[in-house]
């Protein structure tokens, strides 16, 4: 385990304001602290696995986003919900720039979907994705994924991306905020770098509370607010050109918190812990009502994707 003395954005010293203790309830049942930074309001994750002990943490059947299998009726409902969101995700970044011929790295690209689905709308995309497995699948699926940052340096200095995207994977990096740099020296002149991430203050989450599951301790290691992530992009040369709300994530992240609920009370075993229906219905319920205040602009959405565009 790692202590950070300071907070890794803004370099203040008493990072120690305690926010929410959260269970992995994933994989080990072990109790995390997420503190928020007293100066900047950033919160992390502290003590966090070092980069080489994270390892251990990804290793479930149980962490689907790595996955493509259909087995259950929550993974039916997560595979269909990211086809639509795939197709709107292309969509999304297609208002940001009006040139033809779009080249586009997808970092942290996972098993390969929002690739295929941009080279399809005729982007030249390429993909980074350092875990082997999901690249390996991403590869059979004929999309172009490189696993090493060497690899990738050596690509980009080729072609410069016009799109940089992070789909759920800045939460992940030990590297944040340095990472930023790396991807501005990265991407073409006037590049967009589009970046999703869970919301920590929207309604879902305040509802949860420590139960919440995108605070998915200790794989997420920051747990961002609107604020703190654009501040600590736009700091590293970057306009923030917008953002949009990802509905889904929402009902996929309430069901969830309802299952880690459940675990609490009957003894946390994730494999043998399913939801009755009022469980279902709650999750439904408290998703809707999420989405209903980020509708109305009182709180953000529980999946955001932040748009920015390079301009030194
Ligand atoms: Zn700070």
């Amino acid at each position: 385990m790692e202590l950070l003395d300071h907070c890794p954005v803004c370099g203040w010293k008493k990072p120690d304001g305690s926010k929410e203790v959260c269970r992995d309830y994933l994989l080990t049942m072990d109790l995390f602290q997420v503190v928020e930074c007293e100066n900047c309001r950033l919160r992390f994750t502290n003590p966090r696995p070092s980069k080489k002990e994270i390892a251990a943490y990804y290793y479930s059947e149980d962490y689907i986003s790595h996955t493509d299998r259909k087995s259950s009726l929550m993974d039916k409902a997560y595979q269909y919900a990211k086809l639509i969101m795939l197709s709107r995700k292309v969509k999304m970044i297609g208002k940001h720039s009006k040139n033809q011929e779009q080249t586009l790295l997808d970092f942290g690209c996972g098993t390969g979907d929002f690739l295929l689905a941009a080279e399809k709308k005729g982007y030249n995309a390429i993909g980074y994705e350092p875990g082997k497995e999901a690249a390996s699948k991403a590869q059979q699926k004929g999309v172009r994924v490189l696993c090493t940052m060497e690899d990738l340096r050596d690509t980009i200095t080729h072609t410069k991306p016009d799109f940089i995207t992070l789909w759920h994977v800045l939460e992940h990096m030990h590297e944040y905020p340095e990472i930023i740099d790396t991807l501005h020296d990265f991407l073409n002149k006037n590049g967009v770098l589009v970046i999703a991430v869970p919301v920590s203050t929207s309604k879902d989450a305040n509802h949860y509370g420590r139960y919440w599951a995108a605070y998915d301790v200790p794989r997420h290691l920051y747990h961002f607010t609107p604020d703190t992530l654009v501040s600590s992009i736009v700091k590293k040369g970057f306009t923030f050109e917008g953002k949009h709300g990802l509905p889904f994530d929402s009902y996929y992240i309430a069901l969830l918190s309802e299952k880690h609920k459940k675990q609490e009370q009957t003894g946390l075993n994730p494999g043998k812990t399913k939801l009755s229906i009022s469980g279902i219905v709650k999750a439904a319920t408290i998703a809707s009502a999420s989405n209903f205040s980020a509708l109305l602009k009182r709180t953000p959405w529980s999946g955001e994707v932040y748009v920015f565009k390079k301009t030194e």
